[in-house]
């Protein structure tokens, strides 16, 4: 006879909009909205991301399928592979979040005009800015840069990603570029991958594109892979803050990625079409409380709300802008030291 747990606890779980709310899955209606619920880790889960380090990238793709498969109840025939990156660590922070719902991440920022050092403690998702999609998204944004190159680009799925790295290591197996260089390609491979027309050109295969990139001056190329990794649906990493000693403004960027980059933007331009909400701050403010009734969060264009504010399944009403952990449990967290701000790029 097994032991048995006093009050067993069921299992935490909570309802989330996706970042993306849902626009690049229309092929599954029961994800329209990008509602979907979320369980914390098992046991046999957090095995699961013990065992995911290392280098092998395919196995640890695979592991983050399966993780994805065991988080969340999918429509039947949905492969996670196609969620879009942004999607995907959304659900993995929000499910360790409800793991473990303490858990602060503590980080230092230094301040660009003086040097003086900040610690910060933020709960992650839900203190960090947020990039959100209105599910009537067109797919893709537009990016003008410095030299006058007009760029249509759409954002990765996990199988994107997971195939722009099986490319580069082919090409460093097979010695046609160097194994430094490998890294170098991969990125050359994401841009390429998420290309869809250059100055209203459709490229005819990868080959071209990467050409095309190939041409660019690198600080150029660099830029692009900034503008379209800031505006990413899902969690935006960099934040805002107020030098508490000089009390100029700088950017931090939170190292919750693999890659982040401390270049400054220069002057990209970017074309985003109505309802994209960048860098949202709060958690996740559309999803829905017990008595039935959705809040939406803040948005910059007050015009519109996610485009679901009247197909959405909840069918509620917009509510104010809300702090950060008001929707939260009982006992809201203390804020954290630094708020981050709304920050426009357009
Ligand atoms: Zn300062």
């Amino acid at each position: 006879m097994a032991l048995k747990l006093k009050n067993p606890p069921g299992l935490s779980n909570r309802t989330i909009t996706l970042p993306s709310a849902g626009y690049p899955y229309r092929a599954f209606p029961e994800l329209r909205g990008g509602q979907i619920n979320v369980k914390a880790f098992t046991y046999e889960i957090e095995s699961l991301m013990f065992g995911a380090t290392g280098d092998n990238t395919a196995k640890q793709y695979a592991k983050l399928c399966l993780l994805l498969n065991k988080l969340v109840e999918w429509p039947r025939g949905f492969n996670p592979g196609e969620l879009l990156e942004g999607d995907s660590t959304f659900i993995v922070m929000t499910a360790r979040a409800l793991t473990y719902p303490e858990q602060y991440h503590t980080f230092e920022t230094t301040c660009d005009a003086c040097g003086e050092q900040e610690s910060h403690n933020l709960k992650i998702p839900d203190h960090l800015p947020q990039n959100r999609y209105p599910e009537d998204f067109r797919g893709y944004a537009t990016y003008t840069t410095f030299n006058e190159n007009v760029l249509d680009m759409r954002f990765l799925t996990l199988n994107d990603d997971s195939e722009c790295l099986r490319m580069s290591r082919t090409r460093a197996q097979k010695n046609i570029i160097d194994s430094d260089a490998q890294d170098n390609d991969y990125q050359l491979n994401r841009l390429s991958m998420a290309l869809i027309t250059a100055n209203g050109e459709k490229p005819q295969n990868l080959e071209e594109a990467r050409g095309f990139f190939k041409e660019m001056p690198t600080d150029e190329r660099d830029e692009i892979i900034r503008a379209v990794r800031l505006n990413a649906p899902g969690l935006n990493s960099r934040l805002t803050i107020r030098c508490p000693k000089c009390n100029e403004m700088y950017e931090a960027f939170i190292p919750i990625t693999m890659d982040f980059f401390r270049s400054r933007s220069r002057t990209i331009r970017t074309e985003l079409p109505g309802g994209v909400r960048i860098g949202v701050p709060g958690p996740d403010q559309r999803s829905v409380s017990l008595n039935g009734t959705a809040t939406e969060g803040h948005a910059p264009d007050s015009r519109r709300n996610e485009g679901g504010g009247s197909q959405g399944p909840t069918g509620g009403t917009p509510a104010p802008l809300a702090p950060a952990g008001a929707n939260g449990p009982p006992a809201p967290p203390p804020p954290p030291k630094t708020q981050p701000s709304i920050v426009q790029t357009s």
